[in-house]
C-alpha cells in the first residue's frame, strides 16, 4: 500500500518523507542535465568539475535535462493522475497492468512523436513498432508485445533505456516491496523485455523505496531477496566490483548491468555522510564517462531518494528544466503526488 505518508506508518516524519520522494524526479532531472554536455565526450579528469552547460544531443539548453527525465516524467505523471484519480483508472481500483499501464505507454508515444529531444535505438524502435496502437485501448500490451518480440528475436535488449527512467516507480508501493518489485519489472518491460534490464529495475526501485520510506542506501542490496537465488548471486557480485572500483571502471556503460554499477559506484565510493554527498556523487557518476547523462539521472534518483531535495543545490534547482516544461518544483511536486498514490489504483 501507499497511503499518504505519515509518522505513524513509517517511523520518520512525514515531512522527511515527501522531502525524499520530492527529490526522487529531481535529483534524476539534476543528474541528467549535469551529465548532457559530456554524453560520449572526451571523460572529465577528476580536478574537473561538471557544470549544467547544455549542449550534448540535443543540443540542450543551460541545464536543460534530456530524454532520460523526459521519459521518466511520462512514467510519473501517469502515477499521479491515477493517485488523484484524475487519469485513466482514477481511484476506482484500477490494475497496473490495465489503465494506468496504459496511461504511462501512451505518455511514452505522445513523448516519442512530440517531445523526444533525442531517443536510444532500443525504446525507438519498440515505441515506433507500437504508434498504431495509440489512442486506442491496449497501448501498454502492444509495447509489451513489440519488446518482448525484439528480446526473443535475439537482439540486445538489455541497455540502459529503462533504468535511466525507473526512479518515480519506487514511489508507487512506499510500503510495499514485492509490489515495488512487480511494477519495475512491468514498467521497464514495456521497452525492455531482457530480464537483466528488469532485474536493475527491480534493484534500483528497491533503493528508492526503502531510502524514501527509512532512509540510506541499502534498499539496493535488499532488493537482491526480490530476485530468484541464482540472479541475487549474480548482481550481488556485480554490486561487489561496482563498491570496490571507480565508476569511470564501468564504462562503456550504455549496457543496463555496468550502468547500474558505474552508478551504484558514483554512490558508494563518494566520500560525506550529509546531504553534500548527492552534488559530490552526481559529480563522481558524470566522471564516469560515456553516457554520463544516463548514468547521473539513474545515480540522482537514488540520491535524490535518500538525501531529499532539500540536498540539491540552489544553483542548480534554479537551472534544471525539461519537457513537458518542468522545473524543479514541479518536478518535486510530482514525485510528491506519486509518493501519496493510494493502494487502490495500482492494485491487483
Ligand atoms: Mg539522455
Amino acid at each position: 500500500m501507499n497511503d499518504t505518508p505519515s509518522e505513524a506508518s513509517s517511523g520518520i516524519p512525514a515531512q522527511e518523507r515527501l522531502d525524499r520522494a520530492a527529490g526522487v524526479l529531481l535529483g534524476t532531472a539534476c543528474g541528467d542535465a549535469l551529465g548532457v554536455p559530456y554524453e560520449f565526450a572526451p571523460r572529465l579528469r577528476g580536478d574537473q568539475t561538471p557544470e549544467m552547460a547544455g549542449g550534448g544531443l540535443g543540443p540542450y539548453r543551460p541545464g536543460e535535462y534530456s530524454d532520460d527525465t523526459q521519459m521518466a516524467a511520462c512514467i510519473a505523471r501517469a502515477f499521479a493522475e491515477a493517485a488523484s484519480g484524475s487519469g485513466p483508472g482514477g481511484t476506482g481500483g484500477a490494475v497496473l497492468r490495465g489503465p494506468v499501464l496504459d496511461a504511462v505507454a501512451e505518455n511514452f508515444l505522445a513523448w516519442r512523436f512530440e517531445g523526444a529531444s533525442d531517443i536510444g535505438t532500443q525504446t525507438r524502435a519498440i515505441l515506433d513498432a507500437a504508434a498504431s496502437a495509440r489512442g486506442a485501448p491496449g497501448a501498454a500490451e502492444a509495447m509489451l508485445a513489440a519488446a518482448r518480440e525484439r528480446y526473443e528475436s535475439g537482439v540486445l535488449s538489455a541497455g540502459n533505456g529503462s533504468l535511466m527512467r525507473t526512479g518515480p516507480v519506487g514511489l508507487c508501493f512506499l510500503d510495499d516491496a514485492r509490489r515495488t518489485a512487480d511494477a519495475a519489472r512491468l514498467v521497464s518491460s514495456l521497452t525492455h523485455a531482457d530480464p537483466l534490464a528488469e532485474e536493475a529495475c527491480v534493484l534500483w526501485c528497491e533503493g528508492v523505496r526503502a531510502a524514501v520510506a527509512g532512509g540510506g542506501f541499502t534498499g539496493v542490496r535488499a532488493g537482491l531477496d526480490l530476485l530468484a537465488d541464482d540472479r541475487a548471486g549474480y548482481w550481488a557480485a556485480r554490486l561487489d566490483e561496482a563498491e570496490q572500483a571507480p565508476p569511470e571502471a564501468f564504462a562503456p556503460n550504455g549496457f543496463v548491468v555496468t550502468a547500474l554499477q558505474a552508478a551504484w559506484s558514483a554512490i558508494t565510493t563518494t566520500e560525506g555522510g550529509g546531504p553534500g554527498h548527492l552534488v559530490a556523487a552526481l559529480e563522481n557518476a558524470v566522471r564516469a564517462g560515456d553516457d554520463t547523462d544516463t548514468v547521473a539521472a539513474i545515480a540522482g534518483a537514488l540520491l535524490g531518494a535518500r538525501w531529499g531535495a532539500p540536498a540539491v543545490p540552489r544553483r542548480w534547482r534554479a537551472a534544471v528544466h525539461g519537457w513537458p516544461d518542468l522545473a524543479a518544483p514541479d518536478l518535486e511536486d510530482l514525485g510528491r503526488r506519486v509518493a501519496g498514490l493510494p493502494a487502490s489504483a495500482l492494485s491487483g
